[in-house]
């Protein structure tokens, strides 16, 4: 995905406002991270949401090259109107020419659209325009879009009839903002993205966020196949199916963080953020030595500990039990956040409460906190936020220390929590050993297990992330599949559950993780020869069970993609992990779960371009899921 599309109209009345160009211009400097060969802008002079008005044509200056460059050329900035459109364009029909960049008006000028994507359909469409006598100045497929919405328009003078009208004759993937002569903006989605940001007296149409964050953090994001049509007051809107019904949305409030973050040459915030996680996990709690320790006395002479968490925090919990039994041979609870509050019956004064949590604001998160407040438990919370209601409630707070998390599904925290996680369970192990109870440990404490496993980290992750191309050509694969199963054992299964939730997020196929031993238990009955399945299987003690699995789901004709350091002929695609165990085969520590979870990431992620899908905004989801 590409290039740019950004609206704004704003109510304001005085003749004198002539705010829209400005605005347009700093809003596609934002987005120049999505890569474009032109730019342009319309606006709309005069224009107040009344109709056609004698002095309202539209204004379109546009030219070839960088924002910059062209505005200083064109002066983008100095076009009048509290009304106007801009582009970026990523060329696909017609050369980079001035004239092929948008916006492109219709014939009469009264019109003009900014687009994304391709009109598939708009040679048919265009000869029909052009036996009608409507005009054509670019090759482009976009300008389509502009004349088809004028004979509308001249056919029922209503905005959104029009769009109606147009839309329905349209194929191919796009998201486009219209402006009609007086002003009004409407907006349509297919396929492409479409965020309304909206603001006091004034509104956005952007293809992202980061098109109007400096202005407002309230956001609408747009449905596939919905279209968007402002009011005659210039700053409220109705969002409605294709059909025109009106449908309901919601607004969401997007994260502050989003001003002051640049995907610098990544195409997502979630690409981004997985290839940063050489750096992320590696200094992941590494300044809290101190809270480390306290966390890990306050753990030991505990009666119960409960790790708790929602989505990807919750599966970080479930690792994190296993890392307990297994290295400090202490047995822990895992619970959903949303399920505490039927399950919190054996908590008390003497209960721990790990509460996990990216934003520290999840609504079920802070609901088990109180939950297990209310019981007497002591608090301590692994967040990324120290400024979040979670850290402020909390005992003790380790910070994740990973920046700002941008991309919807949590990729880096994930990764930053297991290394959290283990740095406390590292310690709980490193002072049971040593039979005291922690105290106060000071520096001293930084000797334990954890340091070599934070020394491993950025290393493991770099080759892991070394060539993706393997991992590319099996998100082609998966493109069209509506079901995927992930397979673990032992630690590798809560990695087999977060697995399925990125490829959910991400794709919107339907994935689940299964436990290697449960296959045979009911999950088998799944397997024919449409299905694909992921199995975790790194050479450590559960390889050989996990690769009677593999076999056994083979002979019912599935696919099998193994995640694994030991190539086996049982796999259809190899998607190749580094070494990360001891010699005797025991995983050691949460080697093996970083390096097996990020190839998933990254084939969540490019699964999600094959299907078109946004990866940094999946649909009905919000970052931070404040409400309960
Ligand atoms: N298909 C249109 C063009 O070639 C739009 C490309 C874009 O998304 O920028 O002009």
């Amino acid at each position: 995905m590409c290039c740019s599309i950004i609206g704004y109209s704003s109510s304001s009345r005085g003749d004198d406002v002539d705010g829209a160009a400005p605005i347009l211009v700093r809003g596609l400097r934002r987005m120049e991270y999505r890569g474009y060969d032109s730019v342009g802008v319309a606006t709309a002079p005069g224009g107040r949401g009344q109709g056609k008005q004698a002095d309202g044509g539209i204004m379109v200056r546009k030219g070839t090259g960088k924002v910059d460059d062209v505005n200083r050329s064109a002066r983008l900035d100095a076009m009048p109107g509290s009304v106007g459109i801009g582009h970026t364009r990523w060329a696909t029909h017609g050369n980079v020419t001035d004239a092929n960049a948008h916006p492109h008006a219709s014939s009469s000028g009264e019109i003009a659209i900014v687009h994304n994507g391709i009109i598939t359909n708009f040679e048919e469409i265009k000869s029909e325009l052009v036996q009608d006598g409507y005009e054509f100045r670019s090759e482009t497929d976009s300008e389509v879009i502009s004349n088809l919405l004028q004979k509308n328009y001249e056919r029922t003078g209503s905005v959104k009839e029009s769009m109606m009208g147009t839309v329905s004759r349209l194929q191919g993937e796009y998201a486009f903002v219209a402006m009609f002569s007086g002003g009004r903006l409407a907006a349509a989605r297919l396929h492409k993205p479409l965020i309304i940001g909206v603001g006091k007296n004034d509104m956005f149409l952007s293809s992202d966020v980061l098109g109007f964050i400096e202005y407002t953090d309230e956001a609408v994001y747009v449905e596939n196949g919905n279209m968007v049509t402002a009011n005659g007051d210039m700053s409220t809107f109705e969002v409605t199916d294709f059909e025109g019904r009106p449908v309901k949305y919601s607004i969401t409030k997007v994260s502050k963080e989003f001003g002051d973050a640049y995907k610098g040459d990544y195409a997502h915030f979630t690409l981004k953020e997985i290839f940063e996680q050489h750096e992320t996990a590696s200094r992941a709690g590494g300044t809290a030595v101190r809270e480390i320790a306290e966390a890990a006395r306050i753990i030991r002479g505990a009666d119960s500990v409960c790790l708790t968490g929602s989505g990807s925090s919750y599966n970080a919990a479930l690792v994190a039990k296993h890392f307990f039994a297994s290295h400090a041979k202490k047995s822990t609870e895992a619970v959903m956040s949303s399920e505490m509050q039927f399950s919190s019956e054996g908590m008390g004064p003497g209960s721990v409460l790990v509460a996990i949590s990216q934003s520290g604001e999840s609504a079920d998160v802070l609901s088990a906190v109180r939950t297990a407040r209310k019981a007497g438990c002591r608090i301590i919370s692994v967040v990324n936020m120290m400024t979040s209601s979670l850290a402020r409630q909390s005992d003790v707070t380790i910070g994740m220390n990973c920046g700002p998390e941008i991309g919807v599904a949590a990729t880096k925290s994930f990764t930053s929590q297991l290394v959290v996680l283990y740095r406390i369970i590292s310690q709980v192990a490193e002072d049971r050993r040593l039979g005291g109870n922690g105290g106060d440990r000071g520096d001293s404490s930084s000797g334990n297990g954890s340091s070599d496993i934070t020394g491993a980290v950025p290393g493991l992750i770099l080759r892991t992330l070394e060539d993706p191309t393997g991992v590319q050509k099996v998100a082609k694969e998966l493109k069209d599949i509506s079901d995927i199963y992930v397979l673990g054992r032992g630690v590798h299964y809560p990695i087999a559950t977060e697995a399925a939730l990125k490829i959910k997020e991400l794709t919107y196929i339907h994935a689940e993780g299964i436990a290697g031993g449960e296959l045979k238990h009911g999950p088998l009955a799944l397997m024919d020869d449409s299905t694909y399945v992921i199995v975790i299987n790194p050479a450590d003690s559960t390889y050989e069970e996990m690769l009677t699995s593999a076999r056994e789901i083979k002979a019912r004709g599935a696919r099998i993609i193994g995640i694994s350091d030991a190539h086996s002929d049982v796999y259809d695609h190899w998607i190749k992990i580094p070494e990360a165990g001891d010699k005797a085969g025991n995983s050691n520590g949460p080697l093996y779960a970083i390096s097996e979870i990020i190839p998933i990431q990254l084939l969540a992620y490019y699964t999600a371009l094959e299907r078109n899908a946004d990866p940094d905004y999946p649909r009905n989801l919000a970052k931070s899921v404040t409400v309960k």
